[in-house]
């Protein structure tokens, strides 16, 4: 049996009907770019985060390049960030014309390390932007009393943490903007590029919609420069029959994690994730270490074990940020995490006997 690391085929399956009427009702009203749809995602979309406005934009970077640059990030401006991410957090700094500031995670939790974070604090310092990552939330208590002390924005990264919550409220109605991708792969995906700003602030909600709008506020009034990045109508469709299912996503990943866990229990050298109590995490992935990585990777790869690596070069090595002079050695964490994570099946599909091939896989080779 060979199982892959996100099935996306049995999801898509098991909701198709509804699915193809809600997209055959966007070809039928001829409504292809924003319109209805995309009003209505956005407003059942802030009902379910807890949120004032959503604004579909189109891409999780996008999401993050539009909130960076609502927020007054341009040149000269920089902006924190954990180095242990998927690239494109940074990206939407440098996008807005901002320099991203890298700071180290901690090891049990993979989060953005708060203890290094006023360290990096500069007088060009204007934004934070931490990300809960793997669908972890960041202790958001602590985070926001950082940005009070410092008069610092708070946006958050919620690419992986669609519902994940923090005492009794959802990821992304802490900062004073947070953004969201609806890639495909992620916990709330569509059938091709999406994301979202989320955010309780008015004045930045109009922002946004005008950014992502050419700029315009008004038809054919320009008053900033914007860009061209809409939710698309027909995904904004397709993520209205998905969000209905998202807690039932979400508690099956949780339970594959916890079954995981007791599973794997002292096989190797295995460190397995921590699972936080309540519903503070959902498990976008279900990230183990080992100091024998590469040859576990490759031991399940060759026995069709979809299994991956969320993310093997720090992004404060990659050659696009070599002109902010990070060596390495630089942020010493999350190196040694690159070399030793390894991501294993998880989606909310999985079968409690495709959990137990992975298991024995894993167990069969230590
Ligand atoms: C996926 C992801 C993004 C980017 O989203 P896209 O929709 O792929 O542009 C940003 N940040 C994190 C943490 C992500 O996982």
């Amino acid at each position: 049996m060979s199982i892959p690391l996100v099935d996306l085929k049995t999801q898509t399956g098991s909701m198709k009907e509804e699915l193809m009427e809600r997209i055959s009702s966007v070809l039928d009203s001829c409504q292809y770019v924003l319109g209805n749809e995309v009003k209505e995602f956005e407003a059942e979309f802030s009902k379910y985060i807890g949120c004032e406005y959503t604004i579909g934009v189109g891409s999780g970077t996008d999401a993050l390049h539009l909130a960076f640059r609502a927020a007054g990030v341009g040149p000269g401006v920089e902006v924190i960030v954990p180095a242990h991410t998927f690239i494109a957090t940074a990206l939407g700094v440098s996008m807005a014309g901002g320099t991203p500031v890298f700071v180290d995670v901690n090891e049990n939790d993979f989060l953005m390390d708060l203890d290094q974070v006023e360290k990096k604090i500069t007088p060009r310092t204007k934004v934070i932007a931490p990300v809960h990552l793997y669908g972890r939330v960041i202790d958001l208590d602590r985070m926001r009393a950082i940005c009070e002390k410092h008069k610092l924005i708070l946006i958050e990264d919620a690419a992986q943490a669609h519902g994940a919550q923090w005492k009794g409220h959802r990821a992304g109605t802490f900062g004073r903007m947070s953004c969201f991708s609806f890639f495909p792969g992620k916990n709330l995906g569509a059938f091709g590029d999406g994301g979202a700003v989320t955010t309780n602030d008015l004045g930045m909600k109009e922002k946004i919609e005008a950014l992502r709008n050419y700029g315009s506020p008004q038809k054919y009034h320009h008053p900033v420069f914007g860009t061209n990045s809409r939710l698309d109508t027909i995904q904004a469709a397709i993520l209205r029959v998905k969000l209905r299912r998202l807690d039932g996503f979400n508690n099956a990943r949780r339970e594959l994690a916890a079954g995981y866990n007791k599973k794997l229990a002292s096989v190797g050298d295995l460190i397995l994730p921590e699972i936080p109590s309540g519903e503070s995490h959902v498990f976008h992935l279900y990230v183990i270490r080992t100091k024998r990585r590469d040859q576990l990777l490759k031991h399940l790869n060759d026995k069709g074990v979809g299994a991956g690596i969320h993310y093997p070069f720090p992004c404060h090595l990659q050659g696009a940020y070599s002109h902010l002079g990070y060596k390495e050695g630089s942020l010493p964490v999350t190196e040694k995490l690159a070399k030793e994570i390894l991501s294993l099946p998880v989606y909310p599909e999985m079968t409690m006997a495709q959990q137990d091939v992975v298991v024995k896989t894993v167990q069969e080779f230590f």
